[in-house]
């Protein structure tokens, strides 16, 4: 085993490798707070890449309902209770979420997938995790909008109303792809070394040739994002759509293009980039681009399950209505700022919020341009005041994307098109 930097642990962790790191990260930021499950996401997903036979229960993209829905059925249960087992001395967070020493989210004391398996088995497989029956695949959409109720009666809603900061009857939508880990799990674990990385983005992929299909990378993803096709005997994941992000897709004119299921979302939930790294991981200061805004300056993106250790570049901003502990196992110690920051938004937040699905061009660097106050008021008790600012995005060679503004533009229908568009 090597010793890597997992900064977002802030803590040095062990891996299979040594570490390598892109020029660039595929990296992504989904809103919660906006998702609607309308699944256009999944379908343009499902549409582009796995519409063929044997890949019928192969979604690489999907949106569960939670916390009872899963894709795999029960898969991040499954692996925290793998996970609780090899830290059933306690071991957790420890230091400040705020700063940025140890780590922005503190310290995780905690074994990660690749430590715990060392630990249980020392002579046996690279990584904790455990191989899904056949049939926890075949429901992608299992337990949809099934809420939390009383105490007792799950599935149930309560009676009495709810209001923030936690609903009594919640439930939420997490969608989910390939997180492109820093340090993946299923790179880990292959012993056919046919799952690499790529440098220029850090893409993770299968080489189909040299698959085997032994589905060690199916067992050892903790997102289970690695699956396997019968019908041909090898696994297959999500590639990130790149040939988009390359610019290669007839519409993006040769420019650096969002994956399909971004470009598809409906809630308008997310954006995705690539983010530059230091050489030891770490994300490089790139103060407008807005990723790093998002996940370094504001603080109000969070990794999934950081404590799994494959660094994954998938990050939340959490839904606020959802108790606080569900939260924290889900993403870490920085949830609580993280939602303090979203729900009373400074201008440059709500500025960049409006980013999100305005282009399918990825976005390398924002400029906001202040405009006049519009509102001024209280929100769950303190003093907001909001700005018509304008934010500008510009492309990978450093061209105006699209400009948009904080006030939604109002569009009223002549009253001989009332009822058409
Ligand atoms: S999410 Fe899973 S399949 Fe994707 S890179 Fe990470 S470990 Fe590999
Ligand atoms: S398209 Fe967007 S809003 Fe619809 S389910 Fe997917 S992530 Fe949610």
């Amino acid at each position: 085993m090597a010793t890597v930097h997992n900064w977002q642990l802030g803590r040095e962790m062990a891996y299979p490798y040594e570490a390598t790191y892109p020029e660039r990260q595929f990296a992504f930021v989904f809103n919660i707070n906006r998702c609607i499950a309308c699944q256009s996401c999944t379908m343009a997903c499902k549409s582009t890449w796995t519409f063929s036979k044997g890949q019928e229960h192969m979604w690489w993209a999907n949106v569960e309902t939670k916390p009872y829905g899963g894709y795999p059925m029960f898969w991040d249960v499954k692996i925290l209770d793998l996970l609780d087992r090899a830290n059933a001395d306690g071991r957790g967070w420890t230091g400040a979420p705020s700063g940025e020493r140890p780590g922005p989210y503190g310290r995780f004391e905690g074994r990660t997938i690749f430590e715990a398996e060392r630990m249980l088995t020392p002579d046996s497989a690279r990584v904790l995790g455990y191989l899904p029956p056949d049939e926890e695949w075949n429901s992608p959409n299992i337990y949809e909008d099934n809420p939390v109720g009383p105490p007792g009666k799950p599935f149930e809603w309560h009676k009495t109303g709810a209001t923030l900061p936690e609903h009594t009857t919640w439930f939420f939508y997490l969608a989910r792809i390939c997180n492109h880990c820093t340090y993946p799990a299923c790179l880990a674990a292959c012993p056919r070394k046919a799952i690499y990385k790529r440098p220029e983005d850090g893409i993770v992929l299968i080489d189909q040739q040299e698959c085997r299909g032994y589905r060690k990378c199916v067992e050892a993803c903790p997102y289970k994002k690695s699956m396997y096709r019968g019908n041909t005997r090898v696994s297959e994941k999500c590639v990130a759509c790149y040939p988009r992000v390359e610019g290669k897709d007839p519409e993006s004119g040769g420019k650096p293009m969002e994956t399909r299921c971004m470009a598809a979302c409906i809630g308008q939930i997310r954006l995705q980039g690539l983010v530059r790294l230091n050489r030891d991981g770490t994300w490089a200061e790139d103060r407008r681009h807005p990723l790093y805004y998002l996940v370094h300056v504001a603080k109000v993106a969070l990794p999934l399950y950081p404590q799994f250790g494959t660094a994954p570049n998938g990050y939340y901003i959490p839904p606020r209505w959802v108790p606080r502990p569900y939260l924290r196992q889900m993403f870490g110690p920085g949830v609580d700022q993280a939602i303090e920051r979203y729900e009373t938004p400074d201008r440059e937040l709500l500025a960049v919020l409006q980013l999100f699905r305005r282009s399918n061009l990825i976005i390398y660097r924002y400029e906001v341009v202040e405009g006049p106050k519009v509102y001024e008021g209280t929100l769950r008790g303190r003093r907001i005041t909001v700005y018509n600012d304008t934010v500008i995005a510009y492309g990978r060679d450093g061209e105006e994307l699209f400009r948009t503004t904080v006030e939604e533009p109002v569009h009223v229908r002549p009253p001989q098109h009332a009822n058409s568009i």
